[in-house]
């Protein structure tokens, strides 16, 4: 299972990273994507959200830099007509259906109407990344997290139903070929009647971590900007130390605490079913990052 967070899908160049690294990947194992939308794309949306209920908001400027912020990812399928020509089909319609939503969102401020809104950056990058892969020869396909994450309707940060959620992610996963890499939506879920949901800013890490759980991954690679896990965030601390391993349960102790810049159930499904993390950098992929290992896991997965 891999994840990958906004920063590593922020520029056309990096989602041709990240895409090398899903292929060199799929030379060893089984691979399921998780990804999120691309960096500040969520803000953007948030800050939509907020302008809609205050009755400022400039609808055609919104959709004008979600088109050109997408279509300047898009570069990267500059040599695949057909595929880029797709994705590029793929994105009027979702800013169609964005521009439908805020309209009704505008005389009717329900709060589902906001996760909605929220999703669609994850809804915008899947596609794309799904197309960078079949342009390399994978055969890759998107797949909305609707289908597969079910939650309550506490919008904006929704709760999970992991029985309902393990029924339908393992009756997907098995008409899934071998071969096949899904680009999941992270942060996305629905309730029991279909209504879109998320799982809380930052709910990739926990979308990637409940499918590795309930697919019984080998490991969850969580794919990010920076080359670890710190004593602190390393953005903020220039004397932060990376740890090269931790013990599962007690980073999940300390993530919980907020001190690992995580969503705060990112590491729950995984302590449940002993699977181990890998945190490594999309900008430094040779660095070792920071492995964490199950109390029980044996010690030579780090290699
Ligand atoms: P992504 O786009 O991959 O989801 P995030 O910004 O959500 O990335 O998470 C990565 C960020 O988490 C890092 O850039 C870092 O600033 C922050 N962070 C906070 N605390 C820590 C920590 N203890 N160790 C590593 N990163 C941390
Ligand atoms: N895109 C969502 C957010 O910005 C989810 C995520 O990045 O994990 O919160
Ligand atoms: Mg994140």
């Amino acid at each position: 299972m891999l994840k990958f967070g906004g920063t590593s899908v922020g520029s056309a160049e990096l989602v041709a990273r990240v895409a090398d690294l899903i292929v060199e990947a799929t030379t060893t194992h089984r691979v399921v994507v998780v990804v999120s939308a691309a960096a500040g794309v969520t803000n953007e949306l948030v800050a939509a959200w907020d302008a809609l209920q205050q009755g400022t908001l400039d609808m055609p400027a919104l959709l004008a830099r979600l088109r050109q912020r997408h279509r300047a990812l898009a570069q990267v399928l500059s040599e695949h007509v057909a595929l880029r020509r797709s994705y590029l089909a793929t994105l009027e319609e979702t800013l169609v259906r964005l521009a439908r939503l805020l309209e009704v969102a505008r005389h009717d401020p329900d709060s589902a109407w906001r996760d909605e809104v929220l999703a669609v950056g994850e809804r915008l990058m899947a596609p794309l990344l799904a197309a960078v892969l079949r342009a390399r020869g994978v055969a890759a396909f998107a797949q909305d997290a609707i289908a597969l994450i079910c939650t309550d309707a506490q919008y904006g940060e929704a709760n999970v139903d992991l029985e309902a959620t393990r029924e339908r992610v393992q009756r997907w996963f098995a008409r899934i070929g071998r071969q096949t890499v899904p680009v999941v939506t992270g942060f996305i879920g629905a309730t029991p009647d279909g209504r879109t949901t998320t799982l809380g800013r930052g709910g990739s890490d926990y979308s990637a971590a409940l499918l590795a759980a309930l697919l019984g991954a080998e490991v969850l690679e969580r794919w990010t900007d920076v080359d670890g896990l710190y004593t602190e965030d390393p953005r903020k601390s220039p004397d932060a130390r990376r740890y090269q391993t931790l013990v599962l349960e007690e980073a999940w102790a300390w993530n919980h605490a907020g001190k690992l810049g995580m969503h705060r159930k990112a590491l729950d499904p995984l302590v449940a079913a002993g699977i181990p993390v890998h945190i490594r950098s999309t900008m430094a992929p040779e660095r070792p990052g920071t492995w964490l290992l199950p109390a029980d896991a044996p010690q030579s997965l780090t290699g």
